[in-house]
């Protein structure tokens, strides 16, 4: 019988991370990457991700840059995850390049701290697009590959804990509004791809320090009220992140589909 360990290999195994050029993109590429996957980091920002790839490499000490098939273990391609075509080409690419896909974390995300009353439509659609219509056409990308293979896979979106609570003192309707989308949107395709063998879920994080906590102008002072409001009282580590992603992305998780995942320092149990 396979050890419980066992079922947490990536091995032979081919993913996608979009943001994956920083943040906690990043780090779950380095978690499947240390599992045995071979992973590609789609960014907006193609140097920055080029550089990640490179930078993992090195890290990892992969024995080799390429697998048994002579195959690359690590990639870095420009995406844009609001562009349908731009999203399909990523995918089409990678596929050609690593031969195969069979997992796809939808991270890329961003953030507009505006009041609802001061949020403009054009800042409104632009959260929503990146945030939920960039989980759409990733997630149907890469669905689409995987129902091609017919081997199935997973697909992990990143929602927020902001799918559940509404944080303060920050405004960020359109934020938290996305994230809500990401999880309805997480069932609805789990259900939709179950016959497929496709498992669908989501990780709803709290407060990570990260570029987008850690480098915002608005955010970042607002550090000592989130720790005071988190159980734990500090921020989480993207590497916090790994353990939840790992287990979705492999075959310890075959059961879980269509569920939140929230990792949040006990900030939503208060
Ligand atoms: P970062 O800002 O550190 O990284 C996000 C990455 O996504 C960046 O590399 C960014 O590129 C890329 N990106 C932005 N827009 C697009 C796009 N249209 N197409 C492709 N790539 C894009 O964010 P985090 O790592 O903190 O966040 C990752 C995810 O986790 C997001 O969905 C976020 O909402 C979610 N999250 C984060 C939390 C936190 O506290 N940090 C808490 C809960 C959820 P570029 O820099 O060039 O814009």
């Amino acid at each position: 019988m396979e050890s419980v360990l066992a079922k947490f290999r990536l091995d032979g195994q081919v993913a996608l991370v979009t943001g994956g050029a920083r943040g906690i993109g990043l780090s779950i590429a380095k978690a499947f990457l240390d599992a045995g996957a071979a992973v590609a980091l789609l960014d907006m920002d193609l140097e920055a991700a080029q550089a990640a790839a490179k930078q993992l490499e090195e890290e990892l000490s992969l024995s080799s840059a390429v697998d048994a098939d002579n195959l690359p273990r690590v990639i870095a391609l420009e995406v844009d995850v609001r562009d349908q075509a731009s999203v399909e080409s990523a995918v089409a690419k990678l596929t050609r390049r690593l031969g195969r896909l069979d997992i796809a974390v939808c991270n890329a995300g961003i953030c507009i701290n505006t009041p609802a009353l001061e949020t403009s439509l054009e800042t409104w659609q632009k959260v929503l697009d990146v945030n939920l219509t960039g989980v759409f056409l990733t997630a149907c990308a890469a669905a689409r590959q995987m129902q091609k293979q017919g081997s199935g896979g997973s697909i992990i979106n990143i929602a927020s804990m902001s799918a559940h609570i509404v944080n303060q003192p920050q405004p960020q309707a359109s934020y938290n509004a996305s994230k809500a989308g990401v999880i309805q949107l997480t069932k609805s395709l789990a259900v939709e791809w179950a016959q497929m063998g496709i498992r669908v879920n989501s990780i709803s994080p709290g407060y990570i320090g990260t570029d987008l906590t850690l480098e915002s102008k608005v955010l970042k002072p607002l550090i000592p009220i989130w720790t005071k409001a988190t159980p734990q009282e500090r921020l989480g580590s993207p590497d916090e992140l790994q353990g939840i992603a790992l287990y979705l992305a492999s075959h310890a998780s075959s059961y879980a589909t269509g569920s939140d995942f929230i990792v949040d320092g006990g900030f939503t149990s208060v």
